[in-house]
C-alpha cells in the first residue's frame, strides 16, 4: 500500500532533527513532528558536553560550523573526592585537536532547527503525536495539532521523542539512582582554559564543563539534598561547592539560575513488538549524565539508521529485516555505554573504604598506562563500535 511518508519522525529533538537532516537529500518523503510550537526556542537549561566524534558526525550534517558558542575540552582531570587518585586525558596525547565540546542543548536545538528549516524535509510543529499504531504494511501515527485530529501513515516510524509515548506498552527497564543533577553556570578566580573535571563524591559525580569564561556545573546529589541545594542562597552554595570541589580552579566566584533533573538509566526493549516502528536516542535509551554520553549515543544511533535506511532497497524500508540489521549493528555500543555510565555511577557513589582503595588505584592505572588511556578516550569520543 502506499503511505504517505517514507520516514516519520516523532520529536524533533536534537536526535530527531539530525535523523532527518541525514535523510535530506535522498528521494525519501520524510517529516517531522514536534510539539513544540513553531519558532518557539528551546529553554532548556542544561549544557552538553559533545564528543569529538559528534563533532564530525554534526559537520557532515552541515551543522557544526552555524554553532556560534562552543567551548573546547582539551584536558579532562578526573579525580575522587577524600581519596588519592587521580587521572588526566589530554587531547594532544590521543592525536586529536580536541577531546570534546561544550555548549547550551538550546544552542545545539536552534541550529538544527534552522538547518531543518532549509532542507526539504517538512517539520510540523505545534503536532503532538497522542497515538501509534502498527501492522505488516505500515505504521498508524495520530497527532493533534491546533486542537485538531490528524492522522498519517509511514513505511517507518521513527520514536525520538525522549522517551514518553510507549512507555506505557513497553515499559523500559529502569535503575533509578535516587539522584538528581542540579546544573548552572558558574564563575571563579582561576579557571583553567579547555580543562573539563570529573569528580566523584560518595554524595554523587560532580562535573565542571568549560564554557566562556567559567564553568557548567552539573552535581548530582539525593533528590532531597539537590532540592535543599536549589535553595541555598549564592554564598551558601558557591561555598558548598568549594568544600566538595577543592581549590583547583581557585575561588567560585558567582552563581547562575540552578535548575534540577531526576536521573535514572531507562533502556526500552531492543525489540517492540511493533512492526515498522523504531526508537531512537533518550527513547531508546536514558543514561545518567556521567562522563557525557547520552546525546553522544543518541547521534550515532540517528547516524546509523539513516545509513541502514539510505542503504535499503524501497521494498525493504520499515521490515523487520531492515529494522533487526539497525538494532544489531547499534547493540554493541548500546550495551557499552549503558554498562559504562551505569558503572560509573554504581562504582564511584560511596564512601566505602575498601572500594575507595580500588577507585583509587583505577584511577592511577588509567594516569599511567597509555593504552587505557587510549581505549577510554576513543570509547569516550567515538562509542563501542569505534
Ligand atoms: C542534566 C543533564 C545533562 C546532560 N548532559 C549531557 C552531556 O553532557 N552530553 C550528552 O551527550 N548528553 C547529555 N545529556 C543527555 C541529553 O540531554 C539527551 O541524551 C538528549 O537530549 C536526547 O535527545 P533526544 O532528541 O533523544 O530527546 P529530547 O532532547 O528529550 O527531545 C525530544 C523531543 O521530542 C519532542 N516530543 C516529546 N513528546 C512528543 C510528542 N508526543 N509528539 C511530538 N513531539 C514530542 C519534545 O518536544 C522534544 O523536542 C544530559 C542530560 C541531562 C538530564
Amino acid at each position: 500500500m502506499n503511505a504517505d511518508y517514507d520516514v516519520a519522525i516523532i520529536g524533533g529533538g536534537p536526535v530527531g532533527a539530525a535523523l532527518a537532516l541525514a535523510l535530506r537529500d535522498s528521494r525519501l518523503k520524510v517529516c517531522v513532528l514536534e510539539a513544540r510550537p513553531a519558532g518557539s526556542a528551546s529553554k532548556d537549561a542544561r549544557a552538553l558536553a559533545l564528543s569529538y566524534g559528534s563533532r564530525l558526525v554534526l559537520s557532515r550534517l552541515g551543522v557544526w560550523d552555524a554553532l556560534r558558542e562552543v567551548s573546547a575540552i582539551r584536558t579532562i582531570h578526573i579525580s575522587q573526592k577524600q581519596s588519592f587518585g587521580r587521572a588526566v586525558l589530554k587531547a594532544e596525547e590521543l592525536n586529536v585537536p580536541d577531546l570534546g565540546y561544550v555548549l547550551p542543548y538550546p544552542v545545539l536545538q536552534d541550529a538544527l532547527t534552522a538547518a531543518l528549516q532549509h532542507s526539504g524535509v517538512a517539520p510540523i510543529y505545534g503536532a503532538s503525536v497522542t497515538a501509534l499504531t502498527s501492522d505488516a504494511d505500515h505504521a498508524a501515527i495520530g497527532y493533534r495539532q491546533d486542537g485538531v485530529e490528524h492522522t498519517l501513515q509511514t513505511r517507518i516510524a521513527v520514536v525520538a521523542d525522549g522517551g514518553k509515548l510507549l512507555v506505557q506498552q513497553f515499559p523500559p527497564k529502569v535503575r533509578d539512582y535516587g539522584q538528581s543533577a542540579l546544573i548552572t553556570h558558574i564563575t571563579c578566580s582561576a579557571p583553567r582554559a579547555n580543562t573539563a573535571f570529573e569528580r566523584f563524591t560518595p554524595q554523587g559525580p560532580l562535573a565542571l564543563l568549560p564554557f566562556k569564561e567559567g564553568y557548567e556545573l552539573v552535581w548530582t546529589a539525593p533528590h532531597q539534598t539537590a532540592q535543599d541545594m536549589l535553595a541555598w542562597d549564592d554564598a551558601k552554595f558557591l561555598h558548598e561547592l568549594h568544600q566538595h570541589f577543592g581549590d583547583r580552579v581557585g575561588e567560585f566566584l558567582t552563581v547562575s539560575r540552578r535548575s534540577c533533573f531526576p536521573l535514572g538509566l531507562r533502556r526500552a526493549p531492543q525489540q517492540t513488538p511493533m512492526q515498522h516502528v523504531v526508537l531512537l536516542g533518550n527513547a531508546a535509551q536514558t543514561l545518567h549524565p556521567v562522563a557525557g554520553q547520552g546525546f553522544n549515543m543518541g547521534l550515532r544511533d540517528a547516524w546509523e539508521l539513516s545509513q541502514e535506511i539510505l542503504d535499503a532497497r524501497p521494498e525493504e524500508l520499515g521490515t523487520e529485516k531492515m529494522l533487526a540489521a539497525y538494532r544489531s549493528d547499534r547493540r554493541t555500543d548500546r550495551e557499552a555505554g549503558i554498562r559504562f555510565t551505569d558503572g560509573l555511577v554504581r562504582l564511584f557513589s560511596n564512601d566505602l573504604p575498601l572500594i575507595s582503595a580500588g577507585r583509587a588505584a583505577a584511577l592511577t592505572a588509567l594516569d599511567c598506562l597509555p593504552f587505557a588511556k587510549k581505549f577510554v578516550a576513543k570509547r569516550m569520543m567515538f562509542g563501542a563500535n569505534g
